[in-house]
Formats: C-alpha cells, structure tokens, sequence
C-alpha cells in the first residue's frame, strides 16, 4: 500500500514543523538535507528512526512544541537503560481518544457495555488509553488495573461487565479461575480486547473457550499514541491501522526495502498528525505483513496487519527464507498430538544450512507418521523442509521464565 497524496501532504507538514522546532528529529532532517516531501520517492528515501534515537532525545528532545503546550507524557517501559519519553499535546491525547473509541466500535462495543479495565495505569499508556476511549464511546469503565483477582472477579459479577479488557495471560489466567470455582453462570462477559503481547492460536481458543467471548487484538506502542492505532475487526484476526492517524509500512529487516502487500517482514510507522512528538519512519521491530484484498467487514481505508509474529531480533534466514519462531510455532499448534513446546536448532551440515525442530508427543502416535507429517506442512507453509525429530512428552526443557527455544549453532 502507498502513501497516499494526503498522507503525503501531512509528512510534509510534519517536516517543516519538525525543522522548525529543531528538535532531536528536526536536527536529523536538516543534517540529511531534506526540506520536505513531494513524492513516493521523496518519502521512502527519509532516514529511519529507531528507539536508540528516541532514547537519546532523553528527556524532552522529541517535544516539537513549546513546553507550555504539553499536556502529559508518557513512558516505553524499557527494563533496561534510558527509558523514552513521550510528550503529548491536547490535541495528541484526543485523536488518542477517538482512535481508541474507533477500536471499541469495530469490536461492536456500545454505550450499554460495561469495560472492564485490568491493564495498568500510570507513566504506561495502557489503562489510561483503554479508559479514555471508553469514555469517549461512552461506556461504563471500570478502571481495575492488573491484579487483585478476588476483586476482579466480584466486580466482573457485581458490575455485569460485559467487556474485558487484558493482556492474554491475564485474560487466561482469570479465564481458569472462573472455570475452577464454577462462576461461568454468573459471569456476563461478551467481549474480550487484548493486546500487547503475541499469544499463540492454542491461548486464544483456550480463552474463547472458558469464557465463551469474542476475542479482539488491539495494536499500538508508546511511541506512538500508545494501544489504539488498530484493532481486530469481527471477520478477521488481521488489525486494521488507523490511516488517517499513521502510514503503516513494512521493510525488510535486514535491507530496509520496503516490501509488497502480503509479505512478511518489520512493521514501519509514521504519524501524519501528531504534535507532541511525531515520528518518521519509526522501525518498530514488530513481525508481520500487510493482509492483502479486501475485508468483509468493508473498512478497506485502513489496511489490516496480520497478528504479530515477533521481534526481527528472532527472524532466521534458511535457504533465502526468512523465517520466525512464532511461524513454527503456529504450524505445531495445528497437531493436537503435539505439546506446546518445542526446540528449533540451525546448523550447518554438508554446505547446507539445516533446521531441526524437536516436538514433543505421547506413546499411543505413530511417530514416524508424525514426523513426515510435520515436515511436510512446514515445507507447504513456509517452503522449505525441516528435519523434524519427535521426542517423548517431558523430554524438552522447561523453565518458569522465557522458554530459550531457537538454537542457531551454525556460526559456533
Ligand atoms: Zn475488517
């Protein structure tokens, strides 16, 4: 999908302001000459950003207004380092806002609902954004923040929620706890929204299952609004991003071309209208590609991005392929004879760059059959054929924290 002549028009707008306030992006643009853009070309030659530069604009150098006319800011919640600072204008946290109630409103909420809120509140723009939206549409929110379960569940029944609003793993977590004490009877739930983690496709039916909703994906980041610039819609896991409110590009990690509808790579951003801190060409390092044709639902001025498949930092490249752990992942997920976990190594045999993956299944499966099986839906879906090995149930590591799963031992 090209930038369109509008969208044009406000990157252009966007880079006289920028090199009018010559702030941290300002100064950016001047050094490499660009006074503004006029063309497809024009755009695709302006230098990417990332969230290092951000992190050195630290504390205000992002700001492209005047101090007087911040209104509030927010925080990436980096663990390590500099955190980034994100100011906002009034007009920032509206467009904020209306971008938020348009996601409620392609999940199907209405002001009848009653939204549960169990993301956090504070420099995150998490909870903040779930509210302001809702408000905004004007249903009841119900502002829990994460935690306390023996509270979320009373006022899930005493308040009637009907939409509620979490990360995956708290959607799961609370989902198994209404099933362990046997309060589905009592629970009013219709609608869940979730976002800022990746969950895998066994979760999802897992949670649709115990709690008998429909599932959203939400996308966003800090830097950019925050949760809100897309949303699911009810005929497809795909997300549609907010066209009037960011230019959606996907690049090849690797060589920074941008790359066709419908191919897999890192999502770019640009903010059309932003005032407080606009971005240009911000690599979000976000996996996944432009869905391309239409969707039923007919919102086909806001391109869909499909679910997020992972960081590029997890990308692998075999036989010219690039490949993501989550795209495995995904294909094991379609063999309920196979468990959740999983090893993939790379290695170099014979000149040959060679992927095994391990899975793990029970005694009652014909292994060999299996094993051919997998192999051949890998080289069916992703184009190449893996070796697959199948182990006993129990043999692959686990761990409480991240699972390591990707071994690549071809450079050791
Ligand atoms: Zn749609």
């Amino acid at each position: 999908m090209q930038i369109n002549d509008t969208q044009l028009k406000q990157v252009d707008t966007q880079i006289k302001r920028l090199l009018a306030a010559d702030n941290f992006y300002g100064k950016r643009l001047r050094e490499a000459g660009i006074t503004g853009v006029s063309s497809v070309e024009d755009f695709q030659a302006l230098p990417f950003s990332e969230k290092q530069d951000l992190r050195d604009a630290y504390p205000l150098g992002l700001s492209a207004v005047p101090q007087s006319e911040i209104v509030r800011i927010h925080s990436s919640s980096g663990t390590t380092g500099t955190p980034v600072i994100i100011p906002y204008t009034q007009k920032d946290v509206d467009d904020w806002a209306i971008q938020f109630a348009r996601c409620y409103e392609y999940a199907g909420v209405t002001p009848e609902d009653r939204v549960q809120i169990t993301p956090g509140y504070g420099l995150w723009t998490a909870g903040i954004g779930f509210q302001a939206g809702c408000e905004l549409l004007g249903a009841m929110a119900i502002p829990m923040g994460p935690g306390n379960t023996e509270k979320q569940l009373q006022f899930m029944i005493d308040m009637e929620s009907t939409v509620l609003t979490a990360t995956a793993s708290y959607a799961l977590l609370l989902a198994e706890e209404i099933e362990k004490r046997g309060i589905k009877d009592q629970i009013k739930l219709k609608k869940l929204i979730t976002g800022s983690e990746r969950s895998g496709e066994k979760i999802r039916q897992r949670i649709i299952d115990a709690l008998g909703v429909e599932y959203y994906d939400i996308y966003g980041l800090t830097e950019v609004y925050g949760p809100g610039i897309g949303i699911s819609c009810q005929h497809s896991h795909g997300m549609h991003v907010w066209s009037d409110y960011v230019f959606l590009e996907i690049i090849d990690p690797e060589t920074g071309e941008v790359l066709p509808d419908g191919e897999w790579g890192e999502i770019v951003l640009t903010t059309l209208v932003k005032e407080g801190a606009p971005l240009i060409r911000f690599r979000t390092h976000d996996l996944s590609r432009i869905i391309p044709g239409d969707c039923a639902c007919g919102h086909n001025e806001h391109p869909r991005i499909d679910t997020i498949t992972g960081r590029s930092d997890d990308m692998m490249k075999i036989h010219g392929v690039n490949v993501f752990p989550a795209q495995i992942e995904e294909i094991l997920a379609t063999f309920p004879e196979c468990s959740s976990e999983y090893q993939i190594r790379l290695s170099h045999l014979d000149g040959r760059d060679t992927m095994r993956i391990y899975v793990e299944t029970n005694g009652s499966v014909d292994w060999e059959d299996l094993r051919r099986r997998v192999a051949r839906r890998v080289k069916h879906k992703i184009g190449f054929t893996p070796l697959v090995k199948i182990v006993e149930l129990g043999m692959l590591p686990r761990s409480e924290k991240k699972t390591k799963r990707v071994y690549d031992e071809r450079y050791e």
